[in-house]
């Protein structure tokens, strides 16, 4: 028998109303109980719960660091064959990206939640448990790290987005599509990512400040030096493929200097580029000024990546080689 080690950290998919303005907010067991199909599913389930279910907002990264290593022992020791993580949306793409980075086993490690709480009708929670644990336990999904499950889907933590903020059907993977599909209950891999995964090996605990500049039209460039003055690392959230206002060139330029500096875009989807546009702005310009290429991933994904990096180590090379790797597309020769 397959044995699955669920924890439960809180978010929509538990959360039944407020009483007295504070949430009510629905045990693993009880979300269990409310999963039909799930006792013909040839599982053990363990069932980890946080001592107090938070909206995921209020995640922390030593949180999940620390469910991380607790996962790691229980596949060292053979008392888990899979993991499953069940949390709030808001923070998922963040969460399913850490546990992928910093898992470097075979066993699944599948994220899932709800985007409807099970006060309203259409509640997508019990069909989203019922998924995550089918694909856990499903040997064809091993070996591809964090995996996220929502809608019948299977997305690779690596390329997963949050879409939308409220549609059952609010995650993506807008550059690969899915992984896999759930149909009829039976999980389907449909391909294999291309591209290798990046692990990382932190040697203390993940608590850079790094700040994430979501870059506008006709920005100040007294913001640069505001989130410097507060920051370990700072990633930019640029326009279009990785451009900002002439007026922040410099700033940012000087910035990078002094502290680790990603480039990546606002738009949700596709890379930022890297040799197409000259001007003062320009992804040229700013890759040249030592800003770090993030290809493919989203600035949600590059902030986790350079907290994780930084504790790996603060060695400039590093970090530059780290952001090569993960956001290289090839598998390395
Ligand atoms: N979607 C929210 C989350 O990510 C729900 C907030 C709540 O549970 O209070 O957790």
């Amino acid at each position: 028998m397959t044995t699955i080690e669920i924890h439960f950290l809180g978010g929509t998919i538990g959360y039944a109303g407020a009483r007295d303005g504070e949430a009510v907010r629905l045990g693993g067991d009880a979300l269990l109980a409310g999963v039909p199909g799930l006792d013909r599913l040839a599982v053990t389930l363990d069932v980890r719960a946080a001592a107090a279910p938070v909206p995921s907002a209020s995640l922390t990264f030593d949180q999940l660091t620390r469910l991380a290593q607790e996962a790691r022992w229980s596949c060292e020791a053979g008392t888990a064959d899979a993991v499953v993580v069940v949390q709030g949306t808001d923070t998922l793409e963040e969460s399913a990206y850490l546990l992928d980075l910093l898992w470097d086993r075979p066993e699944p490690v599948v994220l899932t939640g709800a985007m409807r709480n099970p006060t309203l009708a259409g509640a997508d929670g019990p069909a989203n448990l019922l998924a995550a644990v089918s694909v856990a336990a499903d040997p064809a999904f091993r070996d591809l790290g964090a995996l996220v499950v929502l809608a019948d889907e299977v997305h690779s933590a690596r390329w997963v987005r949050k879409v939308h903020t409220t549609r059952p059907h609010g995650f993506g993977s807008p550059d690969t599509g899915p992984l896999g599909v759930v149909i009829e209950g039976r999980p389907e891999l449909l391909h294999r990512p291309a591209s290798h995964r990046l692990t990382l090996r932190p040697t203390g605990p993940l608590t850079a400040r790094v700040p994430v500049l979501t870059v506008g039209l006709d920005e100040d460039s007294a913001v640069v030096g505001a989130l410097a003055a507060v920051a370990d690392g700072l990633v930019v959230a640029a326009l279009g493929g990785g451009h900002v206002p002439r007026p922040l060139a410099e700033p940012l330029g000087a910035l990078a200097g002094e502290l680790p500096v990603v480039l990546a875009s606002r738009v949700g989807a596709g890379s930022i580029l890297s040799s197409t546009y000259r001007s003062p702005g320009s992804e040229t310009d700013l890759l040249g000024k030592g800003l770090l290429w993030s290809g493919f991933l989203g600035p949600a994904k590059a902030r986790v990546l350079l907290i994780g990096a930084l504790a790996c180590s603060t060695d400039r090379v590093r970090l530059a080689e780290t952001f090569a790797q993960a956001s290289s597309m090839r598998m390395p020769a």
